[in-house]
């Protein structure tokens, strides 16, 4: 309640989300309070108006959550990968209209992510959101949860109407990460920001580390800077700049189809003289060559070193189907 109060006075918060239930990694950690903590929320929503959010992972939570008047439910992270719960959860809510926000799934995986909203939309449910929580890896990132950002603006451009709300306390797993995550969630066209804040961190009974108190709270969201999202439709400066771009992009098409068509006359000749597609002295002399030029020209390494990689992989590829056009030639997926 606390909390609740310290949250309404910042005029920022609209919803608040508690975990009621919470589904552990492992058995040993706070599972949540279950429905004795229903009560508690149910009285944050007369007390001050907000609207409340819990997490669902089964039917039965389903059902309690509505009976105490949880207006947003949403499905973590170890529910999504898991489609037969999805469909057990879309077939309770069913025809409540409720609105409901689906977690990524742990791994990154576009594919399952997308397949849980669309089980929930099969059930009628229109008020919809997807939680960037980030994405899980064995090794180690700077992150909790590595934040992939090229996989919610996919989703994005899969779903342009389907709003993302960003969870920077999931992804970043500590306090001091959080401020740049929330900031760069608002650049990258996000549509919200679902933080952790506890009144006394050192407290709480899971993920200690990444509670903001609401002193901190109201920090963070005084300095986020909100810039606009689409520019004045007479921005002259910016449409020029930007024919520009659209004038390079189709030079370096042009470009590559050029490269692509010699790699084609290359394979003939390698076919004619039985000589094999990959030669790994003249890759890593080119890779080596290439880096070394693209940095004089101010180009990031790991992003030119991944450039090149799959220039090189769909190069090899066109020279396999013509040394070998009976066989399986399919593209990896
Ligand atoms: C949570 O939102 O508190 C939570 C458990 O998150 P996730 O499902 O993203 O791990
Ligand atoms: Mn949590």
């Amino acid at each position: 309640m606390e909390t609740a109060k310290a949250l309404l006075a910042s005029g920022k918060v609209q919803i608040y989300r508690a975990g009621v239930w919470k589904p552990r990694t492992r058995p040993s950690g706070f599972e949540g309070k279950g429905k004795e903590a229903l009560e508690w929320l149910l009285n944050v929503k007369n007390q001050t108006g907000l609207l409340t959010a819990v997490e669902v992972g089964n039917p039965q939570h389903v059902e309690l959550a509505l009976k105490y008047q949880v207006d947003v439910l949403w499905i973590g992270a170890r529910t999504t990968v898991n489609p037969f719960m999805v469909s057990e959860i879309a077939q309770a809510i069913k025809g409540t209209g409720i609105a409901v926000m689906i977690k990524n799934p742990v791994n990154p995986d576009l594919n399952l992510w997308m397949g849980a909203i669309e089980r929930i939309h099969q059930a009628g449910i229109r008020r919809l959101a997807a939680i960037h929580r980030g994405f899980y890896f064995f090794r180690k990132t700077p992150w909790r949860n590595a934040p992939m950002w090229e996989i919610p603006i996919e989703l994005k451009r899969i779903c342009p109407r389907l709003p993302i709300i960003v969870d920077p306390s999931h992804i970043c797993g500590k306090t001091s990460l959080i401020p740049d995550i929330s900031q760069k969630a608002l650049d990258l066209e996000m549509d919200g920001l679902m933080i952790e804040v506890h009144i006394h961190p050192n407290e709480a009974l899971t993920d200690k580390e990444q509670q903001l108190t609401p002193q901190q709270f109201d920090d963070l969201i005084n300095q986020l800077v909100i810039r606009a999202t689409s520019p004045k439709s007479n921005d002259e400066t910016l449409e020029r700049l930007r024919l520009e771009v659209d004038k390079l992009d189709q030079e370096m098409l042009e470009i590559l189809s050029r490269r692509m068509a010699m790699i084609d006359e290359i394979g003939h000749y390698k076919n004619q003289h039985h000589i094999t597609i990959l030669q790994i002295k003249r890759w890593r002399q080119m890779l080596a060559d290439r880096l070394e030029s693209g940095s004089q020209l101010g180009l990031d390494k790991d992003f030119l070193q991944q450039l090149l990689q799959l220039v090189h992989d769909e190069s090899i590829r066109r020279q396999q189907i013509i040394l070998n056009p009976h066989h399986d030639n399919t593209k990896e997926d």
